[in-house]
């Protein structure tokens, strides 16, 4: 396999999106790019390619975002005319639903015992040589609240 530097590869996925019809400097560089089937009961039966873009106002600029922190972007998808370069990879940010969901599981995992004020994971190993006392640097360093 040929090894590209990451300028290089930056530069085919460029020449990728132009070859479907986009214009990559209105790509974001964390923009989603994933290719999926056509939905059912679509006319058009290939992949389609996923991409967002930034939003553009009447004059053709860039625009901040509803939150005024960063710039304003719109999903948008074109059917996929040319085949991504075989060691491209999609990409997709997770959700803020997939985030919390993640959170809560790292909150359920690290409880205060009631009997002893440690946390049950952080402690449970060597217990009870090895303790780790309520809230425990994982939930510190989650800046959660935390219930005594
Ligand atoms: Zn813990």
């Amino acid at each position: 396999m040929v090894q590209l530097w990451p300028e290089d590869r930056r530069e085919a996925v460029c020449a990728w999106l132009r070859a479907n019809g986009i214009d990559p400097d209105n790509v974001p560089q964390d923009a989603d790019l994933y290719l999926e089937p056509a939905p059912e009961g679509d006319p058009y039966t290939g992949r389609y390619l996923h991409y967002e873009v930034f939003h553009l106002n009447s004059d053709g600029r860039r625009h901040v975002d509803e939150r005024g922190l960063s710039a304003a972007r719109e999903r948008r998808m074109t059917p996929l005319l040319v085949e991504p370069p075989d060691w491209w990879e999609p990409y997709r940010k997770p959700t803020r639903d997939q985030l919390l969901d993640v959170l809560a599981k790292v909150q359920a995992l690290h409880r205060c015992n009631e009997h002893t004020g440690d946390c049950e994971h952080c402690s449970q190993r060597d217990y009870p040589d090895y303790s780790v006392p309520w809230p425990c640097p994982t939930m510190r360093a989650l800046g959660v609240e935390v219930q005594p």
